[in-house]
């Protein structure tokens, strides 16, 4: 099936024809070397659109028209009121097209269709959060010694190269575009190669929208054609990055040339903490939630899961059960809890880091297995995998497989979970199940992480900041902690007295 018959059935998408295109300048345009990248339906395991890919060349044409736009004061001249006004009617477009873009997500990241709708959802609010924030007093004063006044102002940084991951395509534009938008930058978005189908929806309504030209730009392409000459550019004031660690660290290096700003939100391997006292029900609910949730492909998931030995074999139990009931299917049948991976590539990545985890002498108790049976046959799919008895020190338990295989690891006292839990690479969240309120806070506070959860998991809010400690990031993103990492802050004084200083005597 041709992608428009694909698309315009699946997603109901009127004129899927910008697919092959590229947004620059306030326009659609066709990639200068007419080349394309096939995109995938992982529960399918068939080519549903070809994207057209930017070359380097598409790439400094985005930044240039991006450079202008901001060097011309188009956007960050326009008053914050009407900044906010066009944020809100693209949350309101985004709001009108829920379902459109939640089956688009569903048949590229093969998430299921409520958690589909959930990150449109998601990203509604934030494009209604930074269109009130980009309002708000942003600034600060301080009492100088006379005749001085002195005041801070936060102004945008300038021309902002957005490079987003495969797990949460939708959303992370958004966490991306919003805050940056609000604070009066410029910007270029470079979607995963994988999953770039609703960024090139989004961008069809920014374009009804009506954002000044070249104020936001699409470029969509692989990490080393279209997202690397955003880093190395020295047009290019900030970049702001989601995706693995390694990357992450790579990018680091290669934007040195100009010392732009960097902000990086990368991996994980989050503990998930549960003390003997935790309330069974909601503990087992959201250890099983915490890694199996979008097929365990979270930066926060909840991959390590600690549990107290005096509950350990019969939570365990408890567990397997629970999982082992978890209806694995294509993310559009609304029966499916759980959909497929998002690619070969990922499938391939996981199923060897379960035989590893099999090599290291940990105990698998449940899934482990390719499911190829009633309809599944052609699709990434895997079954919820459980490890018991894993080594803390093990591959399995310090690195990221970003897929749905728990890690659970016994332990005896809350000093030994302590050491566990921050016993890694990474620091992004960690979640605590105790009935004692000293414990959790205790805990929560001994942890290094950017996020610990008390008796729940997941639970995020756009007010709140949102980033990793170590090597899970560099930065923030949301709530006014992710708009101040699109400003930069300026001193300035100014003298009620104007006279010379004297200090030389000619
Ligand atoms: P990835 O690092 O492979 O790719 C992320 C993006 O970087 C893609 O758009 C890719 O094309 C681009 N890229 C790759 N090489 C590049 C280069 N040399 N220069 C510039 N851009 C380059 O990550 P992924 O596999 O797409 O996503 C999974 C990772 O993202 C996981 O590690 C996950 O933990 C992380 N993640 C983190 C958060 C967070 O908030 N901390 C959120 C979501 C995902």
């Amino acid at each position: 099936m041709s992608q428009v018959n694909y698309l315009s059935k699946v997603g109901k998408w009127s004129n899927p024809t910008h697919i092959g295109q590229l947004y620059i300048n306030g326009e659609w345009v066709d990639p200068s070397e007419n080349r394309t990248i096939p995109v995938i339906n992982p529960a399918m395991g068939e080519t549903i659109a070809e994207v057209g890919l930017a070359s380097q060349k598409d790439v400094q044409s985005a930044i240039l028209a991006a450079r202008q736009a901001f060097d011309d004061g188009v956007w960050r001249s326009t008053s914050p009121h009407k900044r906010a006004k066009l944020l809100s009617k693209l949350a309101s477009k985004i709001e009108d097209d829920l379902n459109n873009l939640a089956e688009i997500e569903t048949v590229n990241n093969g998430k299921t269709l409520r958690e589909a709708k959930g990150d449109v959802e998601e990203a509604v609010k934030t494009f209604r959060y930074y269109a009130g924030l980009a309002t708000k007093p942003t600034g600060e004063t301080f009492e100088a010694e006379e005749p001085f006044v002195a005041r801070v102002v936060r102004e945008p940084i300038g021309v902002c190269g957005q490079i987003i991951p495969w797990n949460y395509p939708l959303l992370m534009a958004a966490w991306k575009l919003a805050p940056a938008l609000a604070a009066g930058n410029t910007c270029i978005l470079k979607p995963s190669e994988i999953t770039p189908l609703t960024a090139i929806r989004l961008f069809e309504l920014i374009d009804e929208v009506g954002f000044p030209k070249g104020v936001v730009n699409l470029v969509n392409g692989t990490g080393v054609e279209a997202g690397q000459p955003l880093v190395e550019s020295t047009l290019v004031d900030k970049i702001a990055f989601t995706g693995g660690t390694a990357t992450g660290k790579t990018i680091l290096e290669k934007s040195v040339g100009n010392l732009k700003r960097v902000s990086l939100e990368l991996g994980g391997k989050s503990p998930n903490i549960i003390f003997a006292d935790a309330d069974y029900e909601s503990a087992l609910d959201y250890a099983t939630f915490a890694i199996f949730n979008n097929a365990g492909q979270v930066c926060s998931a909840g991959s390590r899961l600690l549990v107290d030995q005096k509950i350990y074999d019969q939570f365990i139990k408890d567990l397997v059960e629970v999982t082992k009931k978890i209806r694995v299917g294509n993310g559009l049948d609304p029966s499916s809890e759980m959909g497929s991976l998002v690619s070969e590539q990922q499938l391939t990545k996981i199923k060897n880091y379960i035989e590893i985890g099999k090599t290291e002498g940990a105990k698998l108790v449940c899934g482990g297995n390719r499911l190829r049976t009633n309809g599944l046959e052609d699709g990434f799919f895997i079954e919820p995998t459980i490890f018991v008895d894993v080594k803390p020190k093990s591959r399995i338990a310090q690195e990221e497989i970003f897929g749905p295989v728990l890690c659970i690891i016994p332990f005896e006292t809350e000093e030994e979970a302590i050491n566990i839990a921050n016993d890694s690479p990474f620091g992004l969240a960690a979640g605590i199940f105790t009935s004692d309120v000293s414990k959790a806070e205790r805990v929560a506070k001994a942890i290094r992480a950017g996020v610990t959860w008390i008796n729940t998991y997941e639970q995020n809010l756009i007010e709140g900041p949102w980033g990793g400690y170590k090597e899970s990031g560099i930065g923030r993103e949301l709530g006014i902690y992710g708009f101040n990492e699109y400003t930069e802050v300026k001193q300035i004084i100014n003298t009620l007295k104007v006279e010379p200083t004297g200090w030389f005597s000619s």
